[in-house]
């Protein structure tokens, strides 16, 4: 691989940093870590955003967490038809081989995959409508809830959007086997989360009011 080139600088001396404290620090927990393997009591699926701090906001460290990050936080619905699926090999991986309790799916606030989709689908986006478009055809997922927000004032739709891509998700992992059986045994539980970036406020979805409710 020709193409692949040094760290630039800023990210070695950052590295370098990390290791002569928080690693040298913590050392023999990193040992441990390292001789006993993983073992997540959750999984959490969020947006690659760079401001959706996952870790920070739950104040956690290494081993807690096994985490997959894509655009709008999405699950795709299962389907089996033998092509690359990477969100549904990490649900894969999560459930059945390190069974964790506990799957939280984490949308937010000024999301632009959410919003991408919001003008896609009102047809202000003909460029993600492509077929060769990757984000367009990743944001079909989240169609069906463009269709439920236009049922409220247009103001609010683009946060309902961002909501809606929490819901679908959590509804397409109950089409997962091996999902639905961890969640029926009791074995599983799902979250919705959505947060604020601005205020740092964390909403979570209530399923007897239908809502998201602050945390
Ligand atoms: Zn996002």
């Amino acid at each position: 691989m020709k193409y692949a080139r040094p760290l630039p600088t800023y990210m070695v001396q950052r590295y370098q940093g990390w290791k002569a404290t928080t690693f040298s620090e913590n050392r023999s927990w990193y040992k441990r870590l390292a001789e006993e393997g993983q073992r997540p009591r959750a999984f959490i699926i969020s947006c690659c955003d760079s401001r959706v701090h996952v870790t920070s906001i739950f104040g956690a460290d290494q081993g807690e967490f096994f985490i997959h990050r894509n655009i709008a936080n999405l699950v795709p619905p299962f389907t089996d038809d033998g092509d690359h699926h990477g969100t549904s090999a990490a649900v894969e991986y999560a459930v059945t081989a390190l069974k964790v309790a506990h799957i939280v799916v984490l949308g937010h606030s000024n999301c632009g995959g959410v919003q991408g989709c919001y003008d896609m689908c009102s047809g202000q986006a003909p460029e993600l409508e492509e077929k060769s478009s990757f984000v367009g055809r990743w944001m079909d997922i989240l169609r069906p809830g463009y269709e439920r927000v236009l049922e409220i004032p247009e103001a609010e739709r683009k946060r309902a959007l961002e909501k809606e891509s929490i819901l679908i998700s959590l509804e397409n992992l109950m089409s997962f086997p091996f999902v639905q059986d961890a969640v029926e045994k009791g074995d599983l539980t799902l979250h919705g989360l959505w947060t604020d970036i601005g205020e740092g406020d964390l909403h979570q979805y209530d399923p007897e009011t239908k809502s998201f409710v602050q945390v």
